[in-house]
């Protein structure tokens, strides 16, 4: 993770997570870094044609290995809290069951994949999410 390019940071004044796409170039961009928060300068945000990825880099202070991990949890949560709906996969169960005449059998069910509302978003810590959802 210590090499993959930061393109989240956080907003100096509100916390908010911010892309590299929506900020401006270089220390203007006022951010600061989501896992040492260390000032970051915004590298190519605005080059229509960069050579190199638009990224964040910290401005003085050595990177560190959470940093990224930090930034793309951030961001996987400010996403997670802005979407209201979620598909759930296709579901198949299988087990045993018994019909009206005693006998066992093998049974399999398939519940269709679904659209579900999710209700509420909790960090639990740097690791878990919880998500409740409406069925
Ligand atoms: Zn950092």
């Amino acid at each position: 993770m210590k090499d993959a390019p930061i393109v989240w940071a956080d907003d100096a004044q509100t916390g908010a997570a911010r892309h590299i796409s929506e900020v401006e170039p270089g220390l203007a961009c006022h951010c600061v870094c989501t896992g040492c928060h260390a000032a970051m300068e915004a590298v190519n945000s605005k080059n229509p044609n960069p050579k190199h990825r638009p990224h964040f880099r910290h401005d003085k202070a050595p990177i560190l290995e959470d940093c990224a991990r930090q930034a793309i949890l951030k961001a996987t949560i400010k996403t997670l809290m802005e979407v209201t709906e979620i598909e759930l996969p296709e579901l198949r169960k299988q087990g045993k069951a018994v019909a009206q005449d005693g006998m066992e059998f093998e049974a399999e069910v398939t519940e269709q994949p679904q659209l579900v509302k999710i209700q509420n978003i909790e960090q639990v810590d740097v690791a878990d999410v919880i998500s409740c959802v409406k069925v």
